[in-house]
C-alpha cells in the first residue's frame, strides 16, 4: 500500500495514451480542446507524433486516407459534441471506402448528462451508422481493453472506420502507475485474436477459378484499392505476367502495376470491360465505378471471379466463383495453382492484340489533343504539364492527390501511376473536399516522398485553412489549384434559370473570379505562385518540386472549359471511360 501512495497517479487520458502507444500507433490526427488536450500532450509526450489541424472533418479524412496508405487504423482525435460530429465526416469516409480508422472523443461528464452539460451529445448513438464497431470506457480501468477493441476491429475483415468515447470524468480518473501497467498487459494478453485471423479459403474454389481463367478467351484482371491495400502488388504482376492477361485497375488501383506496363487495358477501359468473357476482379466492389457488372458496360454473358476479404461482398454480387480471402494470398494461390499447368496468351493472341491494338489508337489520339498549348488553359494542357513533372522526379514517386469534378476526371485520364498507393481520390463516396486532409496524411505516412495535390478551387476550398498545418510542420506538399472561379466553373445557368429576386446574386455554381488562392499560404509563410501560362506553370512546378517545402500553385483556367458532369465529355474524348 504504501508502494502505492507514493507511485505517480496517472489519469485517463495518460492511460489512452499509454494504450495506443503500446498497441504501436505512432500518428494522430485531430483538433484539441476541452476534454482531450493533455491526451494530445501525452501522447506526444510518449514518441507518438500528433498533427493538430484546424478542423475534424479534414483530421478526419487525413487518418481515413493514413490507414489506407499505411494499413493500420489512422487515429482521429476530437472533442465532445460539436468535434465528435464535425468527425464524422472523416469515419463515414472511412467506412464507405473500406479503410481502417478509429475516432476517439471525449464526451461529456456521465453523470451530468441529460441535464444539458457542455458539448453534451449521446455520441455512441450519433456514430452508430457510421462505425464499425464501437466502445465506451465507462471506468478508467476499461482504457486499455477498449483502446485494444477497438484498433483490432478497425482492421478486421473488411477495414473500416471504429469510434472509442471516454466521459471527462474518466479522463481525469486515476490509477497508480503500476495498476496503469497491469491493466494494459491483461488487455493486450486478452486481445481476441480471431478478429485478426483471415479467413480460410478452399482449395477447390481455386481450382475453379484457375479453370475459368485457362478456358476464357477473353480474360481481364480487375484490381482496386482492395488490393492495393492488400499490398498484393507482386502477387498480380507475377500473375499478369506469367498469363499474359490484361488488366484494367479502378482508379486508386491505378499504379499497383505501373500504367504504362504493356498489359494495361486503361487506356482501352470500354473494350476491355464490354468484351471480356471472364473477370478475376481483386478487391474492388462491382459498385457503381465498375457498372455493377452489368450490361451495357459488361457483356451480359461475363462471368466473374471475384476475390474480398469480405463474405457479405461476394454475397451480394453472386460471381460465378467468390474467393473470400486476402487479396495478396488469394492471387498468390491461383498464380501457384496455374504454375502447375502454365499458359499464357501472348502478345499474338487475339485479344490481347485487340486491347493493345486500342491502346495505342486512345493513347495516339490523347496525346494529340495533349500536344497543343491551350491558352487561357483548359484543362488538359496543364494536367500534361504537370504529368510530366510528375513523372520527372523518379522515384519513389510523388503521391498523387485529386479531387474536383473535371480536374479529377481530366486528370485520372492524363496523369500516371508508376507505383502502388500513390493515388488518393474522392473515392467510393465521391468525397470532396478531402484533399488536404489526404495530402498531410500521405506526408505523414511517407515522409521520403513528394506531395502533390492536383485540385479544383471549390475542392481546395473546403479545407483551405489546412495549408496553415502544412507550413506548420513543413510537410513536402505542392497543392495544385485549378482555379475556374467555381463549382463546374463559372456560371452555367440557361437564361431561363436566371430569374427571380435574387437573379442578380452570384450563381450557387461561381467564386470570386480569379481568387488570389496563393496568397493564401503567404499569410503563413509558405510559398504561393500564380501561374497563366505553360511557361509559368513550367518553372513554379520546377521549384516547388525540389524545394520540397509547402506551396500553392494557383493555375487560372478558362472558366468555360470543362464539362458540369465533370466526366462526360473531355474524359471520354480521351478514351479514359466515364464510370458513372
Ligand atoms: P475500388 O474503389 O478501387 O473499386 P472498392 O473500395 O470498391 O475498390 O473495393 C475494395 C474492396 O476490397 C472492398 O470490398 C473490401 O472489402 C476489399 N478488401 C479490403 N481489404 C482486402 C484484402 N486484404 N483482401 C481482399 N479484399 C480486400
Amino acid at each position: 500500500e504504501t508502494d502505492q501512495k507514493i507511485q505517480a497517479a496517472m489519469d485517463g487520458n495518460t492511460l489512452v495514451a499509454m494504450s495506443l502507444a503500446r498497441a504501436g500507433v505512432e500518428r494522430m490526427f485531430g483538433v484539441v480542446g476541452i476534454p482531450v488536450t493533455s491526451l494530445a500532450n501525452r501522447a506526444m509526450a510518449l514518441g507518438i507524433r500528433f498533427i493538430a489541424f484546424h478542423n475534424e472533418q479534414s483530421a478526419g479524412y487525413a487518418a481515413s486516407a493514413y490507414g489506407y496508405l499505411t494499413g493500420r487504423p489512422g487515429i482521429l482525435l476530437t472533442v465532445s459534441g460539436p468535434g465528435c460530429v464535425h468527425g464524422l465526416a472523416g469515419l463515414s469516409n472511412a467506412g464507405a471506402n473500406a479503410w481502417p480508422m478509429v475516432m476517439i472523443s471525449g464526451s461529456c461528464d456521465q453523470k451530468d448528462f441529460g441535464r444539458g452539460d457542455f458539448q453534451e451529445l449521446d455520441q455512441v448513438a450519433a456514430v452508430k451508422p457510421f462505425s464499425k464497431f464501437s466502445a465506451k470506457a465507462t471506468d478508467i480501468t476499461k482504457i486499455p481493453n477498449c483502446v485494444f477493441e477497438v484498433l483490432d476491429w478497425a482492421i478486421s475483415g473488411r477495414p473500416g472506420g471504429c469510434y472509442l468515447d471516454i466521459p471527462s470524468n474518466v479522463l481525469h480518473q486515476t490509477v497508480t502507475e503500476q495498476e496503469a501497467q497491469k491493466l494494459i498487459n491483461d488487455a493486450e494478453n486478452s486481445r481476441n485474436k480471431e478478429l485478426i485471423t483471415k479467413p480460410r479459403i478452399k482449395h477447390s474454389e481455386i481450382e475453379k477459378a484457375v479453370e475459368l481463367l485457362r478456358n476464357a478467351e477473353r480474360p481481364l484482371i480487375v484490381f482496386g484499392k482492395g488490393a492495393a491495400y492488400a499490398r498484393a502488388e507482386s502477387a498480380l504482376k507475377t500473375l499478369m505476367e506469367s498469363t499474359g492477361i490484361p488488366f484494367l485497375p479502378t482508379p486508386m488501383g491505378k499504379g499497383l502495376l505501373p500504367d504504362n506496363h504493356e498489359l494495361a487495358a486503361t487506356a482501352a477501359r470500354s473494350l476491355a470491360i464490354g468484351k471480356c468473357d471472364v473477370a478475376l476482379v481483386v478487391g474492388a466492389r462491382l459498385n457503381w465505378l465498375l457498372h455493377f457488372g452489368k450490361p451495357p458496360k459488361w457483356s451480359k454473358d461475363v462471368k466473374f471471379i471475384l476475390v474480398d476479404i469480405c463474405e457479405e461482398e461476394v454475397e451480394l454480387r453472386k460471381p460465378c466463383v467468390g474467393l473470400v480471402g486476402d487479396a495478396k494470398e488469394v492471387v498468390e494461390r491461383i498464380h501457384k495453382e496455374i504454375k502447375d499447368d502454365p499458359f499464357c496468351l501472348g502478345k499474338s493472341h487475339p485479344w490481347v492484340e485487340a486491347i493493345s491494338k486500342k491502346v495505342k489508337e486512345n493513347v495516339s489520339k490523347m496525346e494529340a489533343q495533349l500536344g497543343k498549348d491551350v491558352v487561357p488553359f483548359n484543362f488538359t494542357t496543364p494536367l500534361r504539364i504537370i504529368r510530366d513533372a510528375i513523372l520527372g522526379v523518379g522515384t519513389p514517386a510523388p503521391i498523387l492527390v485529386s479531387e474536383g469534378a473535371n480536374t479529377m476526371d481530366v486528370g485520372r485520364a492524363v496523369l500516371v501511376q508508376m507505383e502502388p498507393r500513390t493515388r488518393l481520390d474522392a473515392g467510393t463516396w465521391g468525397t470532396m473536399g478531402v484533399g488536404l486532409g489526404y495530402c498531410i496524411a500521405a506526408a505523414v505516412a511517407s515522409p521520403d516522398r513528394l506531395v502533390v495535390a492536383v485540385e479544383g478551387d471549390s475542392g481546395f476550398g473546403f479545407s483551405a485553412m489546412e495549408v496553415e498545418t502544412l507550413v506548420r510542420y513543413q510537410l513536402p506538399v505542392v497543392v495544385i489549384v485549378f482555379n475556374n472561379g467555381g463549382v463546374y466553373g463559372g456560371d452555367r445557368r440557361s437564361p431561363e434559370e436566371i430569374t427571380g429576386p435574387y437573379k442578380d446574386d452570384p450563381a450557387p455554381t461561381s467564386f470570386v473570379p480569379s481568387a488570389a488562392y496563393h496568397v493564401l499560404i503567404e499569410a503563413f509563410g509558405g510559398k504561393g505562385y500564380l501561374v497563366q501560362t505553360p511557361d509559368e506553370l513550367k518553372s513554379a512546378l520546377d521549384e516547388s518540386f525540389s524545394a520540397k517545402k509547402p506551396a500553392v500553385i494557383n493555375v487560372i483556367i478558362d472558366p468555360y472549359a470543362g464539362a458540369e458532369s465533370g466526366s462526360t465529355r473531355v474524359s471520354n474524348e480521351l478514351g479514359a471511360g466515364n464510370p458513372s
